[in-house]
């Protein structure tokens, strides 16, 4: 059966100002999807508080993932459970090696699995980085790098997706920063995105860039407006909004 990440009626709060207003979503594994939306309007709102985001607080609404409450659980026990979520703004990790912390992350899953897991050998865990690296057409040296430390941002992006490929996960939220200038990190994530969407994996892409036709292609696109999905097509959808902007929105849901 496949796995499904059910928003119901989400309300959160930054700082005790309420920024979404009833979000409902449903991203299934094996699904694309685009959560589009002018600057301010909640999207990232929505990944922080979907990753666990202490500053982020729910005041009403649920999340559900493979019937589990995902609001009840830490930021870790989201990510074993199946959900990947990337960060906007990485940590650097200095000394930590790419292959490291991805080998530390997969043994750390296992061994929340079964506690008398060995972890991954070595030999095993080199195949694997290898065969993951080689889909992504990634250069090996990059595993050697120390995480996001002196990265650009579309290093940053890459380190993201190979860790999004190698954990595999079945539903991936990734947040683009807002910025037009970023349009190489949306195109690394994209061909990332590409690459391992398939049956086994559900996407949600948030962007705010119109044209993301281009790089993806969501079989859902959503809009958001003033905290609420307000919007949601197929790949048309975008298409308007490439040729219209986001103005009719505004007027259209206008208070
Ligand atoms: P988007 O990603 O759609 O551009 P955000 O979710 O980043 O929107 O922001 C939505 C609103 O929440 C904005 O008005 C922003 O100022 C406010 N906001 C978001 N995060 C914080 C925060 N950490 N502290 C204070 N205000 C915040
Ligand atoms: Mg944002």
């Amino acid at each position: 059966m496949s796995s499904v990440l059910e928003i119901r009626n989400l309300h959160v709060s930054v700082e005790d100002k309420p920024i979404l207003k009833g979000v409902n979503l449903t991203v299934r594994q094996g699904e694309v999807h685009a959560l589009m939306g002018p600057n301010g309007t909640g999207k990232s709102t929505l990944a922080y508080t979907l990753m666990g985001h202490p500053g982020y607080t729910v005041t009403a609404g649920q999340v559900i993932f493979k019937g589990v409450d995902v609001l009840e659980l830490e930021p870790d026990e989201r990510s074993r459970l199946g959900i990947f979520l990337a960060f906007q703004y990485p940590v650097a990790i200095p000394g930590v090696s790419v292959a490291n912390f991805l080998r530390t992350a997969i043994n750390a899953r296992r061994k929340a699995a079964n506690a008398a897991d060995k972890g991954i050998s070595i030999p095993e865990f080199r195949k694997l980085l290898k065969a993951k690296m080689d889909l992504l057409q990634m250069n090996h040296e990059f595993a050697g790098r120390y995480l996001n430390d002196g990265f650009s941002g579309g290093e940053k992006k890459r380190a993201e997706i190979l860790q999004l490929a190698t954990l595999e996960p079945q539903i991936a939220i990734l947040d683009e920063t807002d910025s037009g200038l970023d349009i190489d990190a949306l195109r690394i994530v994209a061909s990332g995105v590409n690459t391992l969407a398939g049956p086994e994996l559900g996407v949600l892409v948030i962007t705010h860039y119109q044209r993301i036709l281009n790089y993806i292609k969501p079989q859902f696109v959503h809009v958001m407006h003033q905290g609420r999905i307000v919007e949601t097509g197929g790949a048309d959808l975008a298409l308007h909004l490439e040729e219209h902007g986001y103005d009719w929105v505004r007027e259209k849901h206008a208070d």
